[in-house]
């Protein structure tokens, strides 16, 4: 195969440098993780103007989704890593006595981590911060529809973390492509269901383990609720939907459902708090990030442009190409046929469907894919209990949105088409090291009928 991209150069050198040791030492996890902290402390302004500049976000948006979301992993690596990194030991039945056993963290070797564009530096260095806790070597892949925020982790990492141990590689779909070619002991993938799967068709030549972290439709059910609680519910909503990334987000809300007599309330109530916070002019939108390029652009477009969904607008739908901006924009009751209601929005356009009760909608997302997130707000504990129960999905939130993401102690990671695999806090951790079970037996009390040969006494005993 011809090495275009210098592949195999780098994994060969990374190869090394895991063969060597160095990264299996708590020292080195340690420095690294240290390195990472150190990289954003010097360069925050620096993230800041490259996520202004290449997506719009207001750098309150930057710190909340990206800077202080890893600066609080490699924080929490830090204080949790020698726990981590114990063998687990536990005690065995009478049987076995006297022996021993412990489970071992190791690490699985050398790391593929490929991200996604929304958020260009906690899709990278989120993974990367479990990966080398676990003590591999790791092989970066940014995406290149953020190719500023790609550049500066490939110039930067390597002044701030060992170059022998961890790369980067810039390039888009022909790079990744090259690098599916090899063998690697975990990939770590984020992206679209359809790409997840070419990456795991790729793995299982090579038998290697994936986490896909993939996107899908993740609904809202919204049922009644006191007024005062439905104005907190209000801005939980907007915040969520249009906040990170202007919906560009994976858990960000594609649709809701709610019973056909509160929708005039719910859009009224909807359409006061994206006034607030974003205003209402597209040309001079706040506080949103744009749409990533013309392609995306045109894409949500598109899916307005259908007759029957347009005429479903009831707030929004302005378009500004120069700015690359959407106007946060609700539809009430597009066709559920229509492109919008089947395919991720991923985008600043929030369809809302009507039931005549909103116990219907966990019939209506059953028969969709399973969603990465599903959001319901209501007080009723019953109407709980069976969301969880007749539901699945990568996660519920009750009463808010996105917030489960900052959380270290719960699994990140979706089910079905929106992916498999988890991560976050220790569950990173996990997901990239292999657990050696480790059995140590003593030499005394040799149990003579275990061995050949057989007789009808040892049957009987
Ligand atoms: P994408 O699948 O197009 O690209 C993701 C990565 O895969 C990029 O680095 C890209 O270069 C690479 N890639 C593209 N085509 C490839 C190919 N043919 N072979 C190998 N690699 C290829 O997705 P995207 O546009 O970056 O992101 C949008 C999707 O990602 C949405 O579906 C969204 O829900 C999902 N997503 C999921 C998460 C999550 O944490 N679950 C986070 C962000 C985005």
């Amino acid at each position: 195969m011809e090495d275009k991209y210098g592949i195999l150069k780098s994994t060969e050198e990374l190869r090394r440098t895991f063969k060597s040791g160095v990264t299996r030492t708590v020292e080195w996890r340690k420095t690294q993780l240290r390195g990472i902290l150190k990289l954003i402390k010097e360069n925050e302004q620096t993230l800041f103007d490259l996520l202004q500049s290449e997506l719009g976000k207001h750098p309150i948006e930057s710190y909340r989704d990206e800077i202080g979301v890893v600066k609080k992993s490699a924080d929490n690596a830090l204080r949790c890593i020698d726990q981590w990194m114990s063998p687990k030991k536990g005690w065995l039945p009478l049987l076995f006595f006297p022996a021993s056993k412990k489970v071992v963290p190791e690490p699985l070797g050398l790391v593929l981590i490929i991200g996604s564009w929304n958020f260009p530096f906690t899709l990278i260095l989120d993974p990367l911060i479990g990966a080398i806790s676990a003590g591999n070597t790791v092989l970066l892949k940014p995406s290149e529809l953020a190719p500023n925020c790609a550049s500066f982790l490939a110039n930067k990492l390597p002044l701030y973390l060992d170059p022998k141990a961890i790369k980067v590689i810039e390039g888009g779909s022909g790079v990744s492509s090259q690098l599916l070619e090899y063998k690697w002991d975990k990939i770590f993938f984020t992206g679209s269901t359809k790409v997840g799967k070419i990456v795991m068709a790729a793995a299982a030549k090579h038998l290697t383990p994936v986490t896909l972290e993939l996107g899908g439709k993740c609904p809202v059910i919204f049922d009644s609720l006191p007024n005062s609680d439905m104005k907190v519910a209000i801005k939980r909503i907007v915040s969520g939907k249009w906040g990170p990334c202007a919906g560009q987000a994976c858990i960000g809300i594609d649709y809701m459902l709610v019973e056909q007599k509160r929708a005039s309330t719910l859009i009224e109530e909807l359409k006061k708090i994206i006034k607030r916070f974003y205003g209402d002019d597209v040309k001079n939108l706040k506080n949103i990030a744009r749409i990533v390029n013309k392609v995306h652009f045109d894409r949500l477009r598109n899916l307005l442009e259908d007759p029957a969904v347009a005429n479903c607008i009831v707030y929004g739908g302005s378009f500004d190409e120069t700015n690359l901006t959407i106007e946060p924009t609700i539809l009430l009751d597009p066709p559920l046929d229509a492109e919008i209601m089947n395919e991720e929005i991923f985008g600043p356009l929030l369809p809302i469907i009507t039931l005549d009760n909103i116990e219907e909608s966990i019939d209506f997302i059953n028969s969709k894919p399973k969603p990465l997130a599903l959001y319901a707000f209501t007080k009723s504990d019953d109407f709980k209990k069976r969301i969880l129960a007749e539901t699945s999905s990568g996660s519920v939130t009750f009463n808010d949105t996105m917030i489960q993401f900052v959380c270290d102690g719960l699994p990140f990671g979706g089910v079905g088409e929106s992916g498999f695999g988890r991560y976050h806090g220790k569950y990173s951790f996990d997901t990239f090291s292999h657990e050696k079970a480790v059995f140590d037996r003593s030499f005394y009390l040799e149990l003579e009928p275990r061995h050949p040969p057989w007789s009808k006494f040892k049957l009987e005993f």
